[in-house]
């Protein structure tokens, strides 16, 4: 029998087992390190024959459960937290990469990341090639001589959703390597370990955590791999989840597969009113396309829209009440940011001039508010701003 997706999640999300006291939520383990019973205790886990929390940089109960319940949803045998998705991106890339190595990059991925090519991975001469990720003729031509292909699908400007099982299949053929940061779609809609990529990431400050309330990530794939990461880049970079961010990302996964849902609605509901605004020349979100690309499930909150000249973009901004301006999304509240801020930005290389995110562009993310209610919103904003 096959599970839906969504219902798989529900169910992996829905019950926590026993806790201590019989809690229908797991305590958060709020300590530093755990003593040993004996002498010969230690012995036997610090020789590997035992396994059981030492010290929390390490390993923690709390941040296991998060580990296993992420390994699930994303159908892989193992998956590690940690303080951040630029954590999670950067060590799973450190663990993997080395000088003289070169990346095969899609276009338009998350600014920092791309950040973190052009910056420090540079200086170490690790060269970043950028690609259409919706060309594999061109990802081909690339991929020989190449350590790891890195994909964002669907990517957090543009929008683009790529056919993943194609490009990972394509990499695989070339002994090359496989990551994609899969924020947006969240393992509801995509399992990338299942359409053949080797390790998936998340900003877990987006959809998985769901209420604006923490910073984490996560990277999930198979056991060997994520041992690795485990071993040799987490005791000593020492980027480690700590539990209450491990906790609260728990009681946000009980609800994602519901909350992704209605944010999947709302969205579509006002990316198809833009298409037919006057103001907006056009919109970025998968769900207008006739198809989704395959092991795409379903879409989220997250699109943006291209505005027509005789929009003042900053004024509409600032006419918006429920959309907030702000960066980030994945909570319940709606935001809005205009791609101008990104080409005024002064930290490292400039991602929108570079990789030519439409200078109209303003991204949204739909929250929760209701989809009347926030239609009202942009349309009220659209006539303040109208020049
Ligand atoms: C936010 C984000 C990240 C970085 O995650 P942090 O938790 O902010 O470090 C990575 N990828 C995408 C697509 C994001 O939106």
């Amino acid at each position: 029998m096959t599970i839906d997706p969504a219902e798989r999640a529900r169910l992996i999300v829905a019950h926590d087992g026993a806790h201590a006291f019989d809690a229908v939520v797991p305590p958060i383990v709020q300590t530093s390190l755990f003593t040993f019973p004996s002498m010969a205790d230690m012995v036997e886990t610090y020789a590997g024959r035992k396994s059981r929390p030492v010290y929390s940089r390490v390993g923690n109960p709390t941040v296991s459960a998060f580990e296993e319940k992420m390994a699930a949803l994303e159908q892989t045998d193992d998956a590690i937290g940690f303080p951040s998705g630029m954590a999670a991106i950067s060590g799973a890339i450190l663990a993997f990469i080395k000088p003289g190595d070169r990346i095969v990059c899609v276009r338009h991925v998350y600014p920092d990341a791309y950040r973190l090519f052009e910056g420090l991975l540079k200086g170490w001469d690790v060269s970043t090639v950028y690609v259409d990720g919706g060309d594999p003729d061109a990802i081909a031509a690339v991929l020989p001589g190449a350590k790891l292909l890195y994909l964002e699908s669907p990517n957090s400007w543009m929008m683009e959703a790529h056919d993943v099982g194609t490009l990972a299949a394509l990499a695989r053929r070339h002994g090359v390597m496989t990551m994609i940061d899969n924020s947006w779609a969240t393992p509801v809609f995509q399992q990338p370990a299942t359409l053949g990529v080797d390790l998936v990431i998340h900003s877990a400050s987006k959809y998985i955590g769901g209420h604006s309330d923490v910073v984490a990530g996560v990277v999930a794939g198979r056991h060997e791999l994520v041992d690795h990461i485990r071993r040799t880049i987490c005791p000593y970079i020492g980027a480690k989840l700590a539990p209450f961010e491990a906790w609260l990302l728990l009681r946000g996964l009980r609800t994602l597969p519901e909350r992704v849902r209605a944010h999947e609605a709302s969205a579509l509901t006002l990316a198809r009113h833009l298409v037919a605004h006057p103001l907006v020349t056009a919109v970025h979100h998968p769900g207008l396309a006739n198809r989704l690309p395959p092991g795409l499930l379903g879409t989220t909150g997250l699109f943006s829209f291209e505005a027509h000249e005789s929009l003042d973009i900053p004024v509409f901004c600032d006419a918006l009440k429920l959309f907030k301006i702000g960066v980030s999304w994945g909570g319940h509240e709606s935001l809005v940011v205009p791609a101008l801020v990104t080409r005024v930005q002064a930290a490292g290389p400039n991602s929108a001039v570079d990789f030519g995110v439409p200078e109209r562009m303003v991204r949204l993310h739909v929250g929760l508010e209701g989809t009347n209610a926030l239609w009202s919103d942009l349309t009220a904003a659209f006539e303040t701003a109208k020049r």
